[in-house]
Parts: C-alpha cells; structure tokens; sequence
C-alpha cells in the first residue's frame, strides 16, 4: 500500500416530522403520487414558507447529539439551480451560517478509537422525485412532487476517515445516534439516510490531499463499502500509470459493482446562492438549547461503557447489544429480572438473533418478551432442563409465543434429575459393557464419557448430565 485513502462523508437525513418544513402537507411515505402537496411545495408564484418548528428542534438535537456546536444565529439560502424535480428552480438551504457546527463522533475499528470530526449540520428541503416510465411508457417521465420540502440535515463529516471500514463504522455510529434521538427513522429504502463519499489518495506522508472524486446517492450500508474500496482500487491504478485523477461526480452501479463518471467538474453548477428574502434569521438563545439538550438520552457509546462497567461483559457484547435503542432496553429488562449479564447477552447475541434475522423481524416485534426469556433461564437455573434442551424449547417459544414452562409440560421434556430412575439406567448401561468397565478399572478414566453418552441416550438426551456424571463415578469407583 503505497497510498493513504481518505474519505469524507455527506449524510442527508430525513426528519421525523409529521409536516414538510415550509408548508403544513404530510411526510406520509408511499402516498399517491402528488397527493402530498399544495400551491407552497408546488412553488407557485406569491407563496410564503413558514418554518416548522419541529424540524429546527430535531436538527437542533441531531447538533446537540454529535457534540456539535449551534449557531445561535442561523440563516437560510436559495440554492439556484434548475431541474423537473424542483419545482421553485431554487432549494431553501443554509451556506454560511448552519444551525452546527465543530462535531464529533467517535468509532471503533480493529479496536482502535478514533475521533472523525463534524464540519456542520445544516438544514434544508428534499427535492421531489422522477419516475422513469418501463415497457410500453419506455422514454416518457413522470415527476412526483410528494417528496418535495420534506425536511433534511446534512451532516458533512471532516475528510477524517482513513478506510472503508472506517466509513462503514461512522455511518453505523451515526445512524445509530439518530434512531436513539428519535430525530429520523433513518430507513435506507425509503430515502430517510442516504450518502454521499468523497474520495482521495495521497502518497503516506504527503499533507495536501490528492484530487477527490465524489460518490452520489449510495443508499445501503453494503454498496457504500463496495463502491469505496471500488473507488480507491480505481484511483491507485490511475495513480500507479502516472496519470491524474480526474475530479468528479460518479455513481456506483450495484449490478455490476463499479462507479461511472456522472458529470465533471467543468460542468459543475455555479449555484448563485443569495440569502433566502422570505425567512427570518433564525435565533436560538440558551434556554432554548438547553431545554433541547434535555431531552437527549443516554447515547449508544455512553450506553456502551455503561454496560461494560456495570455489568462486567466485554466490550464487543456491549457494541452488539447497543446498537439499537430497542435491543439495549430488552437487554437491561433481562438483566433487572435475572443479573447474569453475560448469559443474557449470549442468549440475545445468539439464538435470539438468529431466530429474528431468520424471521426478518426488529427485536420491537420479537414475540419472545424478556420476562419470558428469563422464566427460561430459571428452568435451566433449577435443573429442569439442560441448556441443550432450551435450545429447543426457545424455538418453540418464538414459534407459539407459549411461555417456557409449559412447552416443556407438554413436550414432557423436562430433565430427569431425581437418582432412582438415572440409577436404573446407569445399572442397564453397565451390565451391557463389562469391558469397559474393566478397562475404566485399570486406569482408563477418559471412558467415563463413553458411559455418560449412553446413559444420555437410553434417557432419550432427558437425564440431568451432571448427576449422570456423578452417580457413575460413584457406582465405578465401588470395588
Ligand atoms: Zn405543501
């Protein structure tokens, strides 16, 4: 590797609000096309926007949640350019004073801690969409102007990111803030968190940064991997010729996992921005930020040194386990109702999991509910039944929704524990192997396991092991 990468990242998020930011039409995915919509999201002559208040307070959390820096004076902007989507021929943004700026957040990858900066968060207006038409609508399209003024942040991040894993992990980090603030529902397909990657490579010790290329529009957490290490493999082979990187905007096609040149820099817009003449500057003093500030919950990473601390489980457990908001809540109910941290976390890490990726569900729908969880692990406390067996009975708990104890009534699997029935069948087990007997008596111990099989056998996998191992012990040790 001859080259450091370096990467940048522009992250435009939906807010959660009900309303658009300039006009009081609904946010409601999936409506009929153009249904959400009226003369101010239209931009028909003589219309005025009237800010929502909402969206400024998610954004003013989504500052405050990335240890960004408000602005108390912020400022909106006409950004001129033209195109069927836009409607106004202008998208309300903020240039020189965003609501903030000087961020961070930190990440973690191969264990090591790294800070990636914020430069700003600004607020503005999402365009609407194009519809392509297919088959015999082949060459015709259509605009959707539902999307239109439903409000975005930006969060552009410092040109801080060393690899694509680096990138991946920010954007984990990130979105993972969000969901905890509340301030986006950050769902990729429906275009709430989408990215774009700025790219470069320099020679290891050079300080300028070499020609970056931008990538547009990457909207699943897989391609944006992809298309960045792509892009850098693209950029060492130019390089390596001793040719120049060319500066532009590529997109990332999925199907055939490369980039493609969508314009280049000499035909870059010239945006003419001006300050926006309809709105107010926008002020917010301190007992506004403070009472936001407030309502700011326990983060992902806080949470995460939390658990390690309190709960003693390693640090890969906790990153698992706080990921989602959701998940971090079940987790701690198991844990108030039965303090095993690091059984409860194997429990969730592993076959709850499973049986959640396998069903395609979010934990919130999760028809296992922790007190239930927990009524499970007490059977396995008391002997009932052996952590083998549990396995099974969870299956059948996320299956049916029917607690623990009864699944093993009515499977009648619950463990043989009690000495006169596994007395019985070690005694069976044994007049059938008088050779292994013999061969445990002159010193041959490792067989002991050959026994406890064949008793877990005849027991149909039912017989308490441990007690099995005991008795057996017991009985061979006799003379
Ligand atoms: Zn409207």
């Amino acid at each position: 590797m001859k080259y450091e990468t370096v990467i940048g990242l522009e992250v435009h998020v939906q807010l959660k609000t009900q309303t658009k930011i300039f006009c009081s039409c609904s946010t409601e995915f999936g409506r009929p096309a153009n249904e959400n919509t009226c003369p101010i999201c239209l931009g028909m002559p003589g219309v005025l926007p009237v800010l929502n208040k909402q969206a400024v307070e998610y954004a003013m959390q989504a500052c405050l949640a990335t240890d960004c820096r408000i602005n108390p004076r912020n400022t909106f902007d006409r950004k001129n350019y033209f195109y069927p989507d836009l409607p106004k021929g202008y998208q309300i943004t903020q240039l020189n004073l965003p609501i903030g700026e000087h961020g961070h957040i930190n990440i973690n990858v191969n264990s090591v801690q790294k800070r990636i900066g914020i430069t700003r968060i600004h607020m503005e207006e999402d365009a609407g969409k194009l519809v392509h038409g297919e088959n015999e609508d082949q060459g015709k399209s259509y605009v959707d102007l539902n999307r239109t003024g439903t409000p975005l942040v930006e969060i552009v991040s410092e040109p801080e990111m060393r690899s694509a894993e680096e990138a991946r992990e920010y954007l984990n980090q990130l979105k993972a803030i969000l969901l905890y603030t509340g301030v986006s529902d950050c769902n990729m397909e429906e275009g709430s968190f989408r990215c774009d990657a700025n790219i470069s490579l320099r020679p290891f010790g050079q300080e300028p940064f070499g020609t970056r290329t931008e990538l547009k529009n990457l909207n699943s957490f897989r391609f944006i991997q992809k298309a960045i290490d792509y892009e850098v493999e693209r950029q060492t082979n130019i390089l390596d010729q001793g040719d120049k990187v060319i500066q532009e905007t590529r997109l990332y096609d999925s199907d055939k996992g490369v980039t493609r040149s969508m314009r280049s820099k000499e035909e870059a817009h010239d945006y003419r921005y001006f300050p926006e003449p309809d709105l107010v500057r926008l002020t917010m003093d301190n007992e506004w930020i403070e009472r936001i500030r407030k309502t700011i919950p326990e983060l992902p990473e806080q949470k995460r040194k939390r658990f390690v601390t309190e709960h003693d489980i390693p640090e890969y457990d906790a990153g698992v386990l706080t990921a989602s908001q959701s998940m971090a809540n079940y987790y701690e109910e198991c844990v108030a109702l039965h303090p095993h941290p690091k059984i409860i976390s194997n429990w969730i890490m592993g076959d709850l999991s499973y049986e959640l990726k396998n069903d395609g569900r979010e934990i919130e729908d999760c028809p296992v509910a922790p007190a239930s969880l927990i009524g499970l692990l007490q059977l396995i406390d008391k002997g009932t039944i052996s952590g083998k067996m549990a396995k099974t009975v969870f299956e059948e708990m996320y299956q049916t929704g029917k607690p623990a104890q009864e699944i093993v009534k009515q499977k009648g699997l619950a463990q043989i524990s009690d000495s006169s029935s596994i007395d019985k069948l070690i005694d069976d087990v044994l007049a059938d192997n008088p050779k292994q007997i013999e061969s445990y008596r002159n010193g041959k111990e490792t067989i002991i396991g050959y026994f406890v099989g064949q008793v877990m056998k005849a027991s149909k996998g039912q017989a308490n092991p441990a007690v099995v191992n005991q008795m057996l012990k017991e009985k061979l040790n006799q003379p």
